[in-house]
């Protein structure tokens, strides 16, 4: 008998739902360990709160003696709560969390100590940035990188650590990390659209980028999991046949949640709560033992970090409850995989959301202005915003008949289609009276109604308007969401500022009034953006054919969808709105294709560890036993011998032929990994690894889950999908 995992099941069929209280309510305890504006209120100076507050709204500089206070008070609150170290907390381009713990505690002599906490610890810090990617950016310069301290995102509490979210940038400068270009995409898309918003309200400051992320994820029982070196060290299962029940008969998605699923939830909505995360939506997904978590969502930076914090405090609770979390795309082949739709939105700080239709004529022209200039945005830079969304896991979800295709394209909705019929009818330059009245009373006025009706909503288009934000849905579900937000506020924000350029002109140059400016430059816009627009069936065969003749590019790897990254307009782009170098573009670049090679990789040694040690190993023994057992009939039977292991020995011929295609594919794959390996220029290994090496994975795949279907159970040495996905 195939002990472990035998001993696993055991152990998991014994597993209970782990007790979990909430003494309190969820609102009584939500932020209480983040030191945000209440608790700053609270132990902050005035004018410390006021430096950090002008630094957190319109990204005024925290001066030193600021800080100082700052500091102070921040380890004052913190040690009123049991904390003893602190930590820079970034994101660094591994795709998790890093943190290096500093303890308070510092000794003066004489053999006593104090807790002590400067402002010099609290803006920069110094860890070695030699051990994090930087893509060569590091070659070039110096290893040094520094933290620096990010006030717009609150500092909180962990454990006994006090985390304080910083940047990570290399000693000369260039970001490392994921929240530097997103901090400075947001500026970016904060001055192009409030220059726009002053067309339609002079009061307008400044406006913010917000995001709400929806979360999907497996629950496996850990034990289980332990049972995979696949899960344990790709975080999927890299083979295993499917279960003879997987999602068909669609009765997980939005079923009542296993208590033991939901006992882990509670828990982990507790520490989110107590973190200031407002996570608000919890249900069952489609796929067996698949869930998914939302929030409300919040200003972008925040609301990326929330996520990557998230994604940490998913797999140390999920521990707690015996279960392993799985944030892969795909983990398991046949159902569904996961993602992570980013919601987006604009909103000013006179609370107005500019996605969102208004009431009257004019607000619904600035909702109008804002809604085609993305759809413009998008279209001319529909192959970077699938780049963005370019990993190996994420190439198992796209185009996969469950997730968006790799094709970019906008759903707008029925009602809105006709709108922007109407509006690109409106006539070259100035307006008659009639026309202008004609559009607010029966276009742009009308906007609002035809919304509440909108109610179509089409889940295979990657980038939908939902009545109140766009949805971006294509972005897998390990992604920091940190670089498709970067980039989708800095395509907005070129596209608005250019948008005001050619509005302005047509006032300066033309005479026209602001409004029907605004109607003439919308109306080419919408003529120029036309091909980004699909309202159909987004997996369907035929959308991939005309997408082809509409020039939309369909990257279905990633080593080919990365490229756009840094083609001339995007490196042209990152550089004038001033979110990236074009040596940081190049440093990311560079460091996500070798993600992509070291994950292929890892994949391939994997599965031929699998494989030729735990997969043929068993094949051979149950051959042996049946071999066995032929010889046997052959010494009871005389004629009969032929007739009665006629499926015996057609069930040994089958195994050899397994095991033999299974040997030879390994090797194949070790050769061409080894030739992979031996190519200097990273593109090109990266070619080579998702083109020679990788599409062996399937052939070797094929072949023992074949003789899982034929070796004894009993014997079996890999926990089965049925078990890791009905094992609740
Ligand atoms: P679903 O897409 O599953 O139907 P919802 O549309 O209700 O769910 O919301 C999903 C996410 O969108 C939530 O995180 C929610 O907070 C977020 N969201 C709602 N309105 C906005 C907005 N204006 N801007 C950004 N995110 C939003
Ligand atoms: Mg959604």
């Amino acid at each position: 008998m195939s002990t472990l995992r035998f001993h696993a099941i055991k152990k998991s069929l014994s597993a209970k739902p782990v007790p979990v209280e909430e003494k309190e309510r969820r609102s009584d305890i939500f932020g209480k360990n983040v030191f945000n504006e209440n608790s700053m209120r609270q132990y902050l100076t005035k004018d410390a709160f006021a430096g950090v507050m002008n630094a957190i709204q319109y990204g005024k500089k925290i001066d030193r003696a600021i800080a100082d206070q700052v500091s102070s008070s921040m380890k004052d609150w913190a040690l009123s709560k049991g904390v003893t170290h602190y930590t820079h907390w970034f994101q660094p381009l591994t795709g998790t969390t890093a943190e290096k713990h500093d303890a308070f505690f510092e000794t003066i002599g004489d053999g006593m100590a104090i807790e002590k906490f400067g402002g010099s610890q609290l803006v920069q810090q110094e860890p070695d940035a030699s051990s994090f990617p930087s893509g060569g950016i590091r070659n070039t310069f110096e290893a040094r990188g520094y933290t620096a301290w990010d006030p717009t995102s609150p500092a909180f509490i962990y454990g006994t650590t006090l985390c304080i979210p910083t940047i990570f940038v290399a000693y000369t400068g260039e970001a490392l990390d994921y929240k530097t270009p997103l901090l400075r995409a947001l500026q970016a898309v904060d001055g192009a659209a409030t220059a726009v918003c002053k067309y339609f309200d002079k009061n307008v400051k400044k406006v913010t980028s917000s995001l709400g992320w929806e979360q999907e994820y497996f629950l496996i029982d850990k034990t289980l999991a332990a049972t995979r070196p696949d899960i344990a060290l790709t975080g999927r299962t890299l083979l295993g046949h499917s279960a003879a029940k997987g999602q068909q008969l669609d009765d997980h998605y939005f079923g009542s949640i296993p208590s033991r699923a939901l006992n882990y939830m509670r828990e982990l909505e507790t520490e989110c709560m107590l973190l200031g995360i407002p996570v608000k939506t919890r249900h069952n997904e489609v796929a067996p033992n698949q869930f998914e978590l939302a929030p409300i969502f919040e200003e972008a930076n925040l609301a990326v970090d929330h996520n990557s914090l998230l994604m940490d405090i998913m797999g140390r609770v999920a521990s707690r409850h015996n279960f392993k979390v799985l944030l892969h795309e795909k983990p398991f082949a046949g159902i569904n995989g996961s993602g992570k739709h980013n919601n987006w939105s604009l909103s000013t700080d006179t609370g107005v959301n500019l996605l969102a239709p208004g009431k009257t004529p004019m607000s619904n022209l600035q909702f109008l202005t804002f809604f085609i200039n993305t759809i413009k945005a998008v279209n001319k830079h529909e192959a970077l915003l699938r780049a963005t969304i370019a990993s190996a896991s994420n190439d198992h979800r796209l185009g996969a008949n469950e997730a968006p295709p790799a094709i970019i394209s906008v759903f707008i909705g029925e009602q809105l289609t006709k709108v922007l019929e109407e509006l690109e009818g409106v006539t070259k330059g100035k307006l008659s009276p009639q026309e202008k009245t004609e559009l607010k009373l029966n276009v742009v006025g009308k906007i609002p109604d035809v919304l509440l009706d909108n109610t179509d909503r089409n889940r295979t288009s990657p980038f939908a308007f939902t009545g109140n934000k766009f949805e971006f849905r294509a972005v897998g579900s390990t992604a920091n969401c940190g670089d498709p937000m970067t980039v989708l506020n800095t395509i907005v924000a070129k596209q608005l500022k250019d948008f005001k350029v050619e509005v302005d002109k047509l006032i300066d140059e033309k005479g026209l009034k602001k409004d029907e400016a605004i109607f003439n430059v919308l109306r080419e816009y919408i003529k120029a953006s036309k091909r980004i627009l699909f309202e159909g069936n987004g997996y369907s065969e035929a959308w991939e054919k005309e997408a082809e003749k509409r020039g939309l590019s369909n990257n279905k790897t990633t080593p080919d969808a990365l490229k756009a990254k840094i083609s001339k307009d995007s490196m042209a782009l990152f550089e004038e709105m001033q979110v990236m170098s074009n040596i940081e573009t190049k440093a990311r670049y560079e460091i996500e294709v070798e993600a992509y090679i070291m994950h292929i990789q890892i994949e391939g040694r994997v599965l031929g560890d699998i494989a030729r040690n735990h997969i043929v190993p068993t094949a051979v023994r149950y051959q042996n036993t049946l071999i066995e057992n032929v010889k046997g009939l052959k010494e009871i039977f005389d004629e009969k011998f032929k007739e009665v292991s006629k499926e015996q020995l057609n069930l040994i011929e089958q195994i050899s032929n397994h095991i033999e295609s299974i040997n030879a594919n390994v090797t194949k794959m070790i050769n061409e990994r080894k030739k992979a390996n031996a190519i200097q220029d990273v593109e090109k290994k990266a070619q080579a690894y998702c083109f020679n090496v990788k599409p062996l994975f399937e052939d070797i795949r094929y072949h023992c889950d074949k003789l899982e279907l034929l070796v004894d159970d009993e014997i079996w040495p890999l926990t089965k999908y049925r078990e890791l996905l009905f094992t609740r």
